[in-house]
């Protein structure tokens, strides 16, 4: 369908430039073109949901209401920088380091004990992979992710971090870099990748963040008109809406208050919500284990924390309490949240966030949330997908017929000379079908190559490693029951209404036949 659309619109001439010599950078990405705004601004699903069985809709803050600029990255990118030269890294190089935010993309994995960046397909093999910022030739990666039975390895355990967050782009810039600088000697990759994390945790914490967004909030976080209508068309159609978010209350309340074009001390934007968790500490507010929940008195701009619970809320008065006594809190539980929201099952809860393991996969593993993951990449990925469709991919598809064509070929000699007792092997029309063969799967590498650069000059195209789907694009259909560029897409969506999957497909159904 969505292919369709694309080629409607090439035919249309809406599109100019065919093939893009860098995809844009992936936040200031294409404040689309007005002619792919229809395109990009879609609601997909991977689950059926149906919106009327839907009691409660919560909103993660960062990354999924709030989307931030590159400025911001750098904010954490030349904060950590200064704590690993304090670490004692060496300064002269430190400085060098650059931030490119195309450098690493989201659904990558870091394989810190050999200072090695990943991408993979969707059965977990390694189609990708940088030492540092040096691409690893084909036989290095074998090498190293191939093991000697020929399986790949689980990549679970302590030594791999997954890019599940956009937050995380600038720990694999920083760590990529350090990387190269650390082959020449110095400590582990593994050490070096903790101090890394450590660098950057603190900048979350320390204010060097936080400080510079709460100056000047328009200089990192891009506005959207239409989310307050979006939050607000919710409860107009009877829903609970929650915000749940790992920010604290006074980060929480300048990012806010710039979302809904407020001063810093207004508190209109709580009027949006039904109840406001801030420094829920995900993904462990998802889990079973205890932890306090304290009421925040929103009366200061750092808010004032008191103890709250210890009996359950329906003890203490159920939802009326948030009447009486304000509605947001910090940390505690699920448990505690349901019971203000009254609602009987996860089932009835929909979550909408951008962290791929925080926000989807625990929540939908531990309390069957049914989720909506926000991937603001998807954008120029829509359009490059449309803007592609013709050339490069047709290129691709001709040369896999014509490497499909001598590879039959070669097969058809052998086959013949068998048949009459002859030795394929001293044959002499054997060498030049060989080579015929050889060309085809050569010009076909090039021409996957082209069509990979053109997405992304390092890392292809998000949702797909070679003719598979990526390992990202598998998570994406795992554990969100939808997903779209911006949350405010969901404007355009009714609130009752139900998404359908398109039909699953197995590789032997006719395209054209959908299966019964
Ligand atoms: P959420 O996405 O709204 O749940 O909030 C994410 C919060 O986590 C923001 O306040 C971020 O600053 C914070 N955060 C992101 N990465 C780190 C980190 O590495 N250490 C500490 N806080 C972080
Ligand atoms: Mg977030």
């Amino acid at each position: 369908m969505m292919r369709r659309r694309a080629t409607l619109l090439l035919q249309a001439g809406v599109l100019q430039a065919l093939v893009m010599p860098r995809q844009p950078p992936i936040k200031t990405a294409l404040r689309a073109a007005p002619d792919m705004e229809d395109l990009t601004r879609r609601v997909f699903c991977s689950r059926e949901l149906n919106m009327a069985n839907i009691e409660a809709v919560g909103f993660d803050m960062d990354y999924t209401l709030a989307q931030y600029n590159e400025a911001f990255d750098m904010l954490a990118f030349e904060g950590a920088k200064d704590k690993l030269i304090d670490m004692g890294y060496p300064s002269e190089e430190i400085q060098k380091f650059k931030f490119d935010p195309l450098q690493h993309t989201r659904g990558l994995v870091i394989d810190k004990r050999r200072g090695n960046i990943l991408k993979m397909d969707r059965h977990k093999y390694v189609r990708r992979a940088y030492h540092g910022t040096r691409e690893l030739s084909r036989a290095e990666r074998k090498a190293q992710y191939i093991l000697d039975a020929g399986a790949t390895p689980t990549f679970v355990g302590n030594d791999y971090v997954n890019v599940d967050s956009l937050f995380q782009l600038v720990d694999a810039s920083l760590f990529a870099q350090l990387v190269d600088v650390l082959d020449e000697g110095g400590p582990s990759y593994a050490q070096a990748f903790r101090d890394v994390r450590h660098a950057v945790d603190l900048c979350h914490q320390d204010g060097v963040i936080k400080d510079q967004v709460a100056i000047e909030p328009s200089k990192y976080i891009i506005p959207d008109d239409n989310l307050v209508p979006m939050l607000t068309q919710y409860r107009l159609a009877g829903k609970k809406v929650f915000l749940l978010t790992n920010s604290l209350f006074d980060y929480t309340n300048v990012v806010m208050n710039f979302l809904v074009g407020k001063d810093v001390n207004d508190r209109a934007w709580v009027d949006l919500f039904d109840v406001v968790v801030v420094g829920a500490g995900k993904p462990a507010f998802l889990g079973d284990g205890r932890r306090d929940m304290l009421r925040v008195d929103a009366g200061t701009n750092m808010g004032t924390l008191h103890n709250f619970v210890g009996k359950p809320v329906s003890e203490v008065g159920g939802p009326a309490f948030l009447q009486r006594e304000g509605k947001i809190f910090q940390s505690g539980t699920w448990k505690e949240l349901h019971e203000m929201l009254e609602v009987g099952s996860g089932s009835e809860v929909l979550y909408v966030g951008d962290h791929m393991y925080g926000d989807m996969i625990r929540s939908k593993r531990s309390l069957g949330w049914r989720t909506t993951l926000i991937v603001p990449e998807l954008e120029p990925e829509l359009v490059l997908d449309a803007q592609l469709d013709l050339p490069l991919r047709h290129v691709v598809a001709e040369k896999e017929k014509e490497c499909e064509e001598a590879e039959l070929a070669v097969q058809e000699l052998r086959l013949s000379l068998l048949s009459q007792g002859l030795d394929f092997l001293e044959s002499d029309e054997r060498e030049a079908l060989e080579k015929a063969q050889e060309e085809s799967r050569e010009a076909l590498k090039e021409a996957r190559d082209a069509l990979h650069r053109a997405y992304h000059p390092h890392w292809g195209p998000l949702f797909r490693s070679g003719n598979q789907a990526s390992r990202f694009a598998k998570q994406v259909v795992d554990y969100s029951c939808i997903y779209t560029s911006r949350a405010s897409n969901l404007l355009a969506t009714s609130p009752s209404r139900t998404f359908r999957p398109p039909s699953d497909f197995m590789p032997h159904d006719d395209d054209e036949r959908p299966p019964m």
